[in-house]
């Protein structure tokens, strides 16, 4: 799995790289902070996830062979996925290098990198980059606002849940299936098929470009 994580605010894009990093081995999948693993990843001593860094002012193809190509060779120490996360430039012969390796991935290597902007990559890179667009400041992640909407209702709070949907309405198509996706994710975990049954049907109405509003309601109905 390769994802860019790409904005101007590098602190954002890092903040979200991190808790998408964290709820990867987490034991319960939502980044808890309880578990085994979310306790050492903040206490930044997770075995399993690597900080790759350059030795000079770029990540050159030393940098590439050590910190990643060679590492990545060896299973995860405790852990489902060996993370490398991957910040600053990024010199177009490490790149190269390290096209093989994140074409043919170890089962459970995954490559987060983070950049302001998609200009420093090679083509053959981004094209096998999932890239997700952090905007600014105040984005909400899709997962969170997903937990946050799985709670309401779980407490049975409708009317909040309802007024979440004021969230939900910005988020662009794209935004939307990752939303669903991270509700569909949460409510499986939870063996509760009859919100998992909901959630498809919204999004065959989404994709059949259906009355948004009425079909995120009729979900969030079903799901109480
Ligand atoms: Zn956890």
């Amino acid at each position: 799995m390769t994802i860019l994580f790409e904005g101007e605010d590098i602190a954002t894009v890092r903040k979200h790289a991190l808790s998408h990093a964290k709820k990867l081995n987490c034991e319960s999948e939502s980044a808890c902070g309880q578990c085994l693993s979310c306790r050492t990843f903040e206490s930044g001593n997770h075995p399993d996830t690597f900080f790759v860094k350059g030795t000079k002012a770029q990540i050159g193809v030393e940098d590439a062979r050590e910190q990643i190509i060679m590492p990545v060779a060896v299973k995860p120490f405790k852990y489902r996925y060996k993370i490398f996360i991957i910040e600053g430039n990024i010199t177009p012969q490490a790149q190269n290098a390290l096209l093989k390796t994140i074409e043919e991935p170890a089962p459970y290597g995954v490559f987060l990198f983070l950049a302001k902007n998609t200009f420093g990559f090679l083509p053959t890179i981004l094209s096998r980059c999932i890239v997700k667009k952090i905007r600014g400041g105040d984005f909400v992640a899709v997962s969170t606002l997903a937990e946050e909407i799985a709670a309401s209702v779980k407490n049975a709070d409708i009317p909040k849940a309802f007024g979440l949907y004021k969230k939900i309405e910005p988020l662009s198509k794209e935004e939307l299936n990752e939303f669903l996706d991270a509700l569909y994710v949460l409510y499986g975990h939870q063996r509760n098929f009859d919100a998992v049954d909901a959630i498809t049907k919204t999004k065959q109405i989404i994709s059949q470009n259906g009355n948004l509003q009425l079909a995120i309601e009729l979900m969030l109905l079903k799901m109480a």
